[in-house]
């Protein structure tokens, strides 16, 4: 798809946000609205470094949404909307996306915008600077902005630029110290830390389909058992996980 424009992005992310009975002015938990779309697989596992995560698209609706578990929690989740732009509205079936932002495709760019706005809805943003950020760009307000709408630091610094509200020499400060400053600012730094990603795990479709061949006798359960280890998931095969009911 050619480069749309900045109202395009804005539609369909409203679209989809409205869809998924979303509402505009909130931030969302991305990984648990993903996993209640019904043929959404997501996988989480190490990918090559300059890679950010993958679409894979099936016959019938079905998609598997692979993320690179080495990065950040905030690149995790801005991963997963980009990736969701792919499964709405990109033709090809199989995209591998690269995690620069910088000399991309078309299509890669529209992803990114959309994951942009569909993370942060532009009523959302403006609103959220106005009322907690008395209308301020600085250090504080960008930690609380980010940590309210859970994306990374470089996130949020390229669509403030984009919707002009800080220029590139303004944003140069905020690129340094990100850690150190959120945790100063009584903040974890989940977002902003690459995670040990070296386990693969999978969510959503694919585990229940495997529950679905087991029960209906169409594999055995010695084939259930490597579908799930291959997917990762060795914790319901060998039941390590204690009851906890609190
Ligand atoms: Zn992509």
């Amino acid at each position: 798809m050619a480069k749309l424009s900045n109202e395009e992005i804005i539609n369909k992310s409203e679209d989809i946000r409205n869809q998924l009975e979303l509402s505009l002015d909130l931030p969302i938990d991305i990984f648990a609205e993903c996993l209640k779309i019904k043929n959404i697989t997501i996988v989480e596992r190490p990918l090559s470094e300059n890679i950010s995560g993958i679409c894979i698209k099936g016959n019938s609706s079905s998609c598997i949404i692979e993320i690179n578990s080495t990065m950040s929690y905030g690149r995790k989740r801005f991963t997963l909307a980009h990736e969701l732009y792919h499964y709405y509205f990109s033709k090809e079936a199989f995209i591998v996306c690269n995690k620069s932002f910088v000399d991309v495709s078309d299509e890669e760019s529209n992803a990114n915008h959309f994951a942009s706005y569909f993370l942060m809805p532009k009523f959302a943003l403006r609103k959220f600077i106005k009322e907690k950020c008395d209308d301020k760009i600085e250090l504080t307000s960008i930690l609380a902005m980010e940590n309210y709408f859970q994306v990374s630091r470089k996130t949020l610094l390229i669509r403030l630029k984009s919707d002009k509200r800080i220029s590139e020499e303004e944003m140069v400060p905020f690129t340094v110290n990100i850690i150190i400053n959120a945790k100063k600012n009584g903040y974890s730094d989940k977002l902003y830390v690459p995670e040990e990603g070296e386990k693969k795990t999978t969510l959503g479709e694919y585990i229940r389909l495997c529950e679905a061949l087991l029960d209906k006798d169409l594999i055995s359960k010695a084939k259930y058992e490597e579908l799930l280890l291959d997917a990762g998931r060795a914790d319901i095969v060998f039941g390590e996980e204690k009851e906890n009911y609190e």
